[in-house]
């Protein structure tokens, strides 16, 4: 079986370095922050670009952290797209705010700035677009309208650690950003983790206290309801040995990615790169109406497949109070139609090939 992800290759191919790290940790006596992990912060900062990056428990943490430490509060709308893991959602609503969703450009699968305008009150204070499947938001458009109307922008970048942008990368274009360190993403942990990344002080020191229930010093607490989120030091030493293979694993995605494309867009809808973007390709997705005999087909030939996902928030039964059904319509088609091939770094030619052969023994 081609699995969509393989992560015992990963381990693998760094075992005497990981192992190493893990013994370094235990023979330390220190667990939780400390030195692996301020170093791992200062590391992450350099790779991205970045002057702060506060290391948290969860992706999610850092999403609902990063709002909470820009000003988002009780009161506040947060603008954002559907068509998302639905932590996206769960962040705006542990900080308080109200999720005000926006429909998906069908090209890019990323919230469609043309509908920015419309979703709008005086009650909006922020627009959170997620980089989804590894690909950047169209950042510009999204950045003017904040500026326009005095909004913060917080990026949830956790599907796309080291994409670009122009010349930034993910996690430098907004106010702050939220990043994943869960076991699958492009860059991942051995467990939980995420980050936060910002370039205002004030922000970077408002999220190391609320991770730590809003403490400002021992025993000292001056922001209410914060939390018990820290990374670990087994996992920032883990993450250490990583983050120097980050760039060549997702140059391989690219690589697996263009392959996909080259290969199947004369029989399948293919995602393509936006000008000006680096995509790190943390999902390769296809889109047919025939998706379910699609993923069928590739099961029985020994090839997975996942749905990324198979619907949009407002169609899931505890967020049906988000958006009507139907008033959301190309992120309810993508949901209908979307599917995901196997691609991570460690994917073989041989492998890549059974993939594109699959696929395309289905339609042809
Ligand atoms: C994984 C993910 C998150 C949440 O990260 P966790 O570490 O699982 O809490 C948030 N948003 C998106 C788009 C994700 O893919």
């Amino acid at each position: 079986m081609i699995s969509v992800l393989d992560l015992k290759r990963e381990y693998e191919a760094l075992k005497t370095d990981i192992d190493a790290a893990i013994a370094r940790v235990l023979a330390s006596g220190a667990f939780v922050g400390g030195a692996e992990v301020a170093a791992l912060e200062a590391e992450l900062a350099r790779y991205l670009g970045v002057p702060h990056v506060v290391t948290v428990g969860s992706g999610t943490d850092a999403l609902t952290i990063a709002l909470r430490a820009v000003g988002v509060g009780p009161g506040d709308e947060v603008i954002t797209t559907p068509f998302t893991f639905i932590a996206t959602i769960e962040a705006i609503l542990h900080a308080g705010a109200r999720p005000v969703l926006v429909d998906i450009d069908p090209e890019t699968f990323n919230l469609d700035p043309e509908g920015l305008e419309a979703a709008r009150t005086e009650r909006t204070r922020a627009v959170l677009p997620v980089h989804l499947y590894g690909q950047p938001a169209a950042m510009d458009a999204i950045r003017a309208f904040a500026e326009r109307h005095g909004l913060v922008v917080v990026e949830d970048a956790a599907q796309a650690i080291g994409a670009r942008y122009g010349k930034g990368r993910v996690g430098a274009l907004g106010h702050a950003a939220g990043f994943s360190l869960y076991p699958t993403k492009n860059l991942g942990a051995y467990g939980d983790g995420g980050f936060i990344t910002t370039r205002d002080p004030q922000v970077a020191e408002a999220a190391r206290s609320l991770a730590v229930h809003g403490q400002a010093g021992r025993y000292h607490h001056v922001r209410r309801a914060g939390y018990t989120s820290r990374l670990d030091a087994l996992q920032a030493a883990i993450l250490r040995v990583k983050l120097p293979h980050l760039e060549a694993w997702n140059a391989r995605r690219r690589e697996i990615a263009a392959a996909y494309r080259a290969a199947l867009e004369d029989v399948v809808w293919v995602p393509r790169e936006a000008p000006g973007v680096v995509h790190v390709w943390h999902q390769f997705t296809v889109r047919t109406p025939e998706r379910d005999r699609l993923a069928a087909h590739l099961k029985a030939r020994g090839v997975g497949s996942a749905v990324h996902y198979p619907a949009p928030a407002h169609l899931q039964p505890a967020y049906r109070d988000l958006a009507a059904e139907g008033s959301l319509p190309q992120a309810e088609r993508a949901a209908r139609e979307v599917l995901s091939l196997p691609l991570h770094p460690f994917l073989t030619d041989a492998e890549v090939e059974r993939v594109i052969e699959a696929v395309r023994r289905f339609f042809g």
